[in-house]
């Protein structure tokens, strides 16, 4: 099964990409058009399917290519932004609506398992947060008061499951974890016994409304629908939400242990925190850990973040053996809260689901719930507190945004010579680094056997600046996350177009 990233997850292991049953194209009217085959756009379509609605889900690559197949697929009613967060940014009605939203898409995940049958390793557990000094202590508090007060089941405990020094610790009682492409995959199958249609390597590259209808402009041509929803993790082309989400990567390792396994899903609240839980794939125990996040094409080495990963793990556990290692990405909203329902700019026709930050397998849930009632016209009590046209932005965002956007001129190079690279850095196969070239910079790798790839560095998307992502092996870009192969492809994230090819050649003969 093929992922967005170089480096293989534990949920790639022993898995096929999905087939879908529909070899042809036999119908080009719909609906409702699903762009994005991961846990977020499957499930939506299911819930849509399954309610009466002609559903077309449409994947630019195969199933599960995003995130969802780099997941660690904690399944929380606890958010990264707190409880008590979640009260100061937006209100204490906020948090009863959250801890509502966050039961009922675990709910889901429940009714969906024992209602398809589905086998994917799931398990109900409990979730620990814990404190490590006094500071960690007193906002542990405030998180543990506002939980209570939201009505999560929530209580302070002596124990935690892993092998750490603590101050405190709180429980939160009947979380759960999954393996998240064989359930996707599941209830894809689900999807398609109900009516619906995949097409996989179908790529939508624009989209038009005009007389309540949306057009679908994609690599297999156009499709139309009543409604059309992005569930690709982060809208395309240029929207608000761009500068209201920021990409983020996290890492993971799943690693063996000599003797026993922490039973619970935990993580301490360093930021970035550490995440860790067990895992068992087909009979096999696995012990995952997670952390080291920055922000996207901030971090020179990305080898470093598993390096430093792994020491941590070695310093708690006793591992054995680092069976897989990977990365991904994530999105983080601007004041704390998803974004699902309307899409910004939008006459009526499309929807969104972006802003997950590390909670996207929950939140997918709280859309399929939501997406439905908007389209269906019912009356949502989350609606509102999770619209993308909300208002909301926290100072001091987009300063970030700002900091991060590293926009330049158009550059106009189309082919370089082999021996001005040599010249301009040297490098091992398989490096990739940006270097100066005739005033403006110029993206270059060398794969094992020396050959060199040369790239446009320009985003595609909005102009901003990619970076070399060492340990995935790819371009990525620090403004909003579009990510590039070394031939320029699109892989993930907003853009649509590939990065401008340089054509390295030998010019000096
Ligand atoms: C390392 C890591 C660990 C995480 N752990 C957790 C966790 O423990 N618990 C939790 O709740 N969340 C976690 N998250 C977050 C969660 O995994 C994600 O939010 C979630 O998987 C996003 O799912 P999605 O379906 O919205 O997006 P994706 O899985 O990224 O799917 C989007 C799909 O859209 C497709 N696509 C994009 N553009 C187009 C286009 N134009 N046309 C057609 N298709 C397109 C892509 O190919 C992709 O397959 C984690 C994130 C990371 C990075």
């Amino acid at each position: 099964m093929k992922r967005d990233g170089a480096m293989n997850s534990l949920w790639q292991q022993g898995m096929e990409d999905f087939q879908s049953a529909a070899q042809e194209i036999k119908t080009r009217f719909y609906d409702i058009i699903i762009v994005g085959g991961g846990v977020t756009g499957v499930t939506t379509a299911l819930q849509l399917q399954k309610s009466g609605k002609k559903c077309l889900l449409l994947e630019a690559h195969s199933l599960c290519f995003g995130t969802t197949g780099g997941t660690t697929a904690h399944l929380n009613s606890f958010f990264d932004t707190s409880y008590e967060e979640i009260r100061s940014n937006f209100g204490e009605d906020a948090i009863h609506l959250v801890a509502n939203a966050t039961s009922r898409a675990l709910d889901l995940y429940h009714h969906n398992i024992e209602h398809y049958g589905i086998e994917c390793e799931y398990e109900q557990k409990d979730g620990y947060v814990y404190s490590r000094d006094q500071k960690q202590t007193v906002q542990l508090s405030k998180i543990f008061e506002a939980s209570k007060q939201a009505g999560v089941d929530v209580a302070y405990t002596e124990r935690i499951p892993v092998p750490v020094d603590f101050h405190q610790a709180i429980v939160y009682r009947d979380q759960a974890q999954v393996h998240p492409t064989k359930y996707v995959m599941a209830l894809a199958r689900e999807f398609e016994k109900a009516g619906g249609v995949i097409h996989q390597q179908c790529r939508v590259e624009d989209t038009v409304e005009a007389d309540d209808r949306v057009t679908a402009n994609t690599s297999l041509g156009a499709f139309q629908a009543t409604f059309l929803i992005y569930a690709t993790h982060i809208p395309p082309h240029i929207n608000l939400l761009h500068f209201r989400c920021a990409p983020y990567r996290s890492y993971a390792l799943a690693v063996k242990l000599n003797g026993n396994y922490p039973d619970g899903l935990s993580n301490d609240m360093y930021d970035p925190y550490h995440y860790y839980r067990t895992q068992i794939v087909n009979g096999e125990k696995y012990f995952i850990v997670g952390g080291e996040d920055h922000k996207t094409g901030h971090e020179e080495n990305t080898e470093m973040c598993f390096r430093k990963l792994e020491a941590h793990a070695r310093e708690y556990f006793d591992v054995k053996e680092v069976v897989h290692k990977w990365s991904s990405q994530y999105f983080e909203p601007s004041d704390g809260l998803a974004y699902i329902g309307l899409l910004p700019g939008s006459k009526g026709n499309i929807l969104v689901a972006t802003g997950f930050s590390g909670n996207g397998m929950t939140y997918s849930h709280i859309a399929a719930l939501l997406l439905p009632d908007l389209i269906n016209k019912k009356e949502n009590a989350w609606a509102a507190l999770f619209n993308p046209n909300r208002l909301k932005p926290i100072a001091g965002f987009a300063e970030f945004i700002k900091e991060n956007a590293d926009v330049v001129g158009q550059f106009i190079a189309k082919r370089i010579g082999t021996d001005k690279i040599s010249e301009l850095a040297e490098m091992a196969p398989g490096e990739g680094r940006l270097v100066k070239f005739e005033g403006n910079r110029l993206a270059i790798y060398k794969d094992e056997n020396g050959k060199l790839f040369a790239l446009n560095p320009v985003c595609t998307h909005a102009k901003c600046i990619v970076d070399w992502n060492t340990a995935e092996k790819s371009w990525d870009c620090p403004c909003h996350g579009g990510r590039f192969d070394i031939d320029g492809k699109v892989i993930t994230g907003p853009a649509h177009k590939p990065l401008e090819v340089v054509q390295v050649m030998d010019l000096v003969k």
